[in-house]
């Protein structure tokens, strides 16, 4: 079966910079279904074409020929030779998009579009009926969402980036909830939730927080998530050669783009630090310093709490095994010297 990570959600909830993250750390391909429909739109405006008038964009789309193909990590859209670029960006395509996109033609050409580029490999699609219509059987499926002000507020400030629009963030929401509206309330493939999709609302949440999440259960979904996913390690070895081999240790089982936290003696951190930012994970790690682990007491018992898994070498491990502290139930990784 195909390998499809399926994102919907309204206008300005922020797939478009999930879904390109996150198919980058998977490998996948990003697809943005949102720009078939505005590419349709585009050109039934550019031929003068009633975009309010159902049977004549049906009779129009039939004429579009889009080409696509994967470049750069995404599927790219031509139209003949020429790629739509910005021109599919401006205000007008959002006022005349929806109405497109509710025309049942349209979709049935785009969701035809959409399944066959399964044949290029792992996709993160985004749009608003890819989980509930086009890949009901995707591996994960989210409906990302944000109150009307934090979109309007993110839209308005990417199209000032962009240059490509002087709105203010009030006629920005104005727009967006009349795109809502329509994209919700459609005949054929409306804007909703889709049963046992995770739905995140990202009102509160920082772009990295959201692709943490996404990534987080996409991988899960994928059985792609290694051994330490998610995990707290403790990192309690001195020494070059031990560092090295508990990095060595932890490499085995941590997959690129795992969220790993390792926390470190200061003993460790001289050997590790640089080794562990490079190669042990592509997310932050947080390394706290604190006293070596001979001289674990009391105050460090927090500490030995937030661990899952504490690997040292063998002296410190007999030392840990004869303490009793709050490390009983962590799993104890003894690196072999
Ligand atoms: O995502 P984007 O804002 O670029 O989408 C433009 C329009 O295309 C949306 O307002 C919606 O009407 C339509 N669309 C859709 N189904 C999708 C993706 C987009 O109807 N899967």
């Amino acid at each position: 079966m195909a390998k499809v990570i399926a994102i919907d959600g309204p206008s300005g909830a922020g797939k478009s910079s999930v879904s390109r993250i996150v198919a980058q750390k998977l490998g996948f391909l990003h697809v943005d279904s949102g720009a078939l429909y505005r590419i349709v739109t585009w050109q039934a405006l550019e031929n003068g074409i009633d975009t309010k008038s159902p049977e004549a964009v049906a009779q129009f789309c039939e004429t579009v020929d889009i080409e696509c193909r994967p470049e750069n990590g995404r599927i790219a859209y031509y139209v003949g030779s020429v790629q739509p670029g910005e021109n599919i960006r401006k205000p007008e395509i959002n006022a005349h998009a929806s109405h497109v996109a509710s025309v049942k033609e349209v979709r049935d050409k785009v969701t035809a579009l959409l399944r066959g580029m399964v044949k290029y490999g792992g996709l993160v699609v985004e749009g608003r009926d890819i989980t509930t219509a086009v890949f009901p059987d995707a591996s994960a499926r989210f409906y990302l969402t944000a109150s009307a002000e934090a979109r309007a507020m993110r839209r308005q400030k990417e199209e000032v980036e962009k240059g490509i629009a002087n709105q203010t963030a009030e006629e920005v929401k104005k727009s967006l909830l009349a795109r809502d509206s329509i994209d919700s309330s459609r005949k054929y493939a409306p804007l909703k939730k889709a049963d046992g999709a995770i739905e995140i609302d990202s009102s509160n949440l920082t772009l990295d927080e959201v692709v943490q999440i996404v990534y987080n259960s996409s991988s899960e979904a994928l059985g792609l998530r290694g051994f330490f996913m998610g995990r707290n390690i403790l990192l309690g070895i001195t020494g070059s050669i031990a560092a090295y081999k508990a990095v060595e240790l932890l490499r085995l089982f941590v997959k690129n783009g795992d969220n790993v936290k390792v926390v470190m003696t200061k003993a460790a951190a001289e050997f590790v630090q640089p080794l562990t930012f490079s190669t042990l994970s592509r997310n932050p790690v947080s390394i706290d310093e604190f006293a070596p682990v001979k001289q674990w007491n009391v105050e460090h018992v927090d500490l030995a709490t937030w661990a899952d898994f504490v690997v040292v070498a063998p002296a410190t491990a007999n030392t840990i095994a004869k303490m009793s502290c709050g490390i009983a139930d962590n799993l104890l990784l003894s690196v072999l010297l």
